[in-house]
Order: structure tokens, then C-alpha cells, then sequence
């Protein structure tokens, strides 16, 4: 039986990406090979390539503005890396917003190349809020931020307007909600949360912000040379591309972002109105910064998590427990999670008040 998969990443995709990578891998576009056995420069696959940075763009809503996507290696970060390597001056600046974990881990990447100004940070309360009314400097070389807090639960929900380059990390929500994703000049995510399996990144780059750090940046760490070569500048990720192709195709047939945002609404909705509902339960965070992606909530008596953990393992959940640094429990309920999963486990928690 299929479980209701809540794992923080990687994570649940649709069903359809799971059947058509699956036929993929045995019999690819009826060649009569295998996915995961032909040159990534055959024509087929380089098809694949085009297409699926074409659709990120288009549900982006970001075609035709000067972006252009890229498939890279190395997980979101790499790019941590990768983001000062391309922007930042020798002996520059830049500045940085502190929402977690990921967000000061990015910081600490960036320390190596210059001077981080850390504009706001939510660390005094273990990051349980977003910092609000902070100003970004005029003099730095980009500002960065990131976009979904997934292991602590919260989540950007207005930007701030600044006048450098924006850089945002949004691995846990890309393509879960509309923005105006102009506003950024380069956007990069993890594959593994909301797009398909481990072993590709998205980056997004408007490509007027390029070539301006002075710095003699390593190729494979070059955007430009990614650029260039079309996102081949060596072997790409084949499968994992190919699987992110699926789910921005199925992301496209049912409606796109636009779409999706109103399922992820719903779904919230009903998970956090439960949490605020259930005596036995407390959310962790501030309740306007709530993340629509990462649900994260507590016992109020932790003396009974044997009998909960027993519930809900016995309603076919997988993926609950939350993050180390957190504990409790940690629903992701990504693009693909259906709403009737979280029907489960809304009735669990029902079920559970009922027994105490
Ligand atoms: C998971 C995650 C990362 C790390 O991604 P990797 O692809 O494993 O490097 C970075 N940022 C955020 C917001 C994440 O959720």
C-alpha cells in the first residue's frame, strides 16, 4: 500500500513521474534503450535538457525577461559557494538575511569570499519568526535570502524591495506558490524538495547581473560557462533532469503555480487548524509566518508519544518526526502530497484527543 509520504526531502512526487520514470529507465522514448544508458547528447536527451529548462522559465512566469535555468550538480550547496564565487566582488560585500539553519549555512560559505553583513537573524528565538523592518545596504554586491525555512517551519511571505541583486534560496517552495519572481535575479533550489529526486539543482539567473565580480571563478563554478554550454558543460544529471521534466509537466497540466498554490493553501489550512484546534498539540512557530510547506509542531504532553507515533504509523504515515534540532514532528507537505493524505492525518490527531 502507498504510504502518506511527509518527508521532509526527498520527498513525495506524483504517481505519474514515479510510473513514467519507472518505464523510462526500462525502455526510454521507445528506443529500445534504457534511460540511464544513452549519451547525454543524444538528441532525445538533449531534448529533454531544452525542454525542461524552457518549462522552468515558463512557470516561472520568467521567459522571455533575460533568465535563463540551469540543471547543475551539487545540491543547494554548492550554490552557496557558487553565489559569492559569481557576485561578489573581490573585497566586497554582501548581505545576507539569518532565517535558519540553510540561511546560516549559506552565510558561512559566503564569509570565505568577503564581508557579510547579516542583516536580520531569528536565531535569539531558534528561528521560530522572520524578522520584519530591516533595511538591506545600498553597497553590497546582492542580497540573499531563503525563501522557506524547512526545517524550523516558516516562511518568507513578503520579500523586501531592494536595490542590489536579489538571491534567494527557495529549495523547500519553488513552484508551490506565485510570486513576482522577477524580483529576483537568481533563484536556486535543490531539486530533491519540490521538483524530483536528489542529484540536480535549479538555478535561475537573470544574466545582465554576470561577468561583473572580477573574479577568475573555476568553470565548473562559473554561471556564464554554464550558461554557454547550455547547462552540458559536462554530464549532467540525466535521470534526476529527466524526472524534474516530469513533474513540471505534470506541474503545467494541472494549472500550473497558480494552481498547486490554492491546493498547498488547503492543505494548510486544514493541518493547522487542527494543531490550533487539538489541546494535545501546539504549533512552534509565529503564527503569520507559518510555512504552507513545512508544518512543524509539538506534543503539549511529550509523555505520550509512544501512543501517537503508534497512531499514525498505523495509518500508513511515513515521515513524520521532525528535524533533530527541533524534535516533535515535522509534516512536509509538498506539491504532491494530496489533501486526502492530510485528511489522514488530521482524523489521526482527532483519533488520538479521543483516546486520552
Ligand atoms: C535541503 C535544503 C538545502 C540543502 O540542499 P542540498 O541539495 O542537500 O544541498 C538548502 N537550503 C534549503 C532551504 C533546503 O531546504
Amino acid at each position: 500500500m502507498k504510504k502518506h509520504n511527509y518527508s521532509a526531502g526527498p520527498c513525495i512526487l506524483p504517481q505519474e513521474v514515479f510510473q513514467k520514470s519507472a518505464d523510462a529507465i526500462l525502455d526510454f522514448n521507445s528506443s529500445g534503450l534504457s534511460l540511464l544508458e544513452i549519451s547525454h547528447r543524444s538528441k532525445d536527451f538533449v531534448a529533454v535538457m531544452d525542454e525542461a529548462r524552457d518549462l522552468a522559465l515558463e512557470l516561472l512566469d520568467l521567459k522571455g525577461k533575460g533568465y535563463q535555468a540551469l540543471f547543475l550538480h551539487g545540491g543547494a550547496s554548492l550554490e552557496f559557494l557558487m553565489v559569492p564565487y559569481n557576485l561578489m566582488k573581490v573585497n566586497g560585500k554582501a548581505a545576507y538575511f539569518d532565517t535558519g539553519t540553510w540561511a546560516s549555512a549559506a552565510i558561512k560559505e559566503a564569509k570565505l569570499f568577503g564581508e557579510i553583513n547579516v542583516v536580520a537573524s531569528s536565531k535569539d528565538e531558534n528561528y521560530s519568526y522572520i524578522p520584519k523592518g530591516f533595511t538591506v545596504p545600498n553597497d553590497v554586491d546582492y542580497f540573499h535570502c531563503t525563501s522557506n525555512n524547512t526545517i524550523f517551519g516558516t516562511q518568507i511571505k513578503e520579500f523586501p524591495n531592494v536595490s542590489v541583486p536579489m538571491v534567494c534560496d527557495m529549495s523547500s517552495d519553488i513552484f508551490s506558490r506565485v510570486l513576482d519572481f522577477s524580483k529576483f535575479d537568481i533563484i536556486y533550489a535543490g531539486a530533491q524538495k519540490n521538483m524530483g529526486p536528489a542529484g540536480t539543482t535549479l538555478v535561475v539567473v537573470k544574466e545582465e547581473i554576470l561577468g561583473k565580480s572580477g573574479r577568475e571563478i573555476p568553470s565548473m563554478l562559473d554561471y556564464e560557462k554554464h550558461i554557454k554550454a547550455e547547462s552540458m558543460f559536462n554530464t549532467p544529471a540525466v535521470f534526476p533532469v529527466y524526472a524534474s521534466l516530469l513533474t513540471l509537466q505534470w506541474l503545467k497540466n494541472m494549472g500550473g503555480i497558480a494552481a498547486v498554490e490554492k491546493l498547498n493553501q488547503a492543505k494548510a489550512n486544514l493541518l493547522y487548524a487542527e494543531i490550533d484546534r487539538n489541546p494535545y498539540f501546539k504549533g512552534v512557530v509565529k503564527v503569520e509566518d507559518r510555512s504552507n510547506m513545512n508544518v512543524v509542531f509539538l506534543l503539549e504532553n511529550e509523555e505520550h508519544t509512544t501512543l501517537f507515533d503508534s497512531m499514525w504509523k498505523a495509518a500508513g504515515i511515513s515521515g513524520l518526526p521532525g528535524h533533530r534540532s527541533v524534535g516533535g514532528y515535522r509534516a512536509s507537505m509538498y506539491n504532491a502530497l494530496p489533501i486526502e493524505s492530510v485528511q489522514v492525518l488530521v482524523d489521526v490527531m482527532k483519533d488520538f484527543e479521543s483516546k486520552i
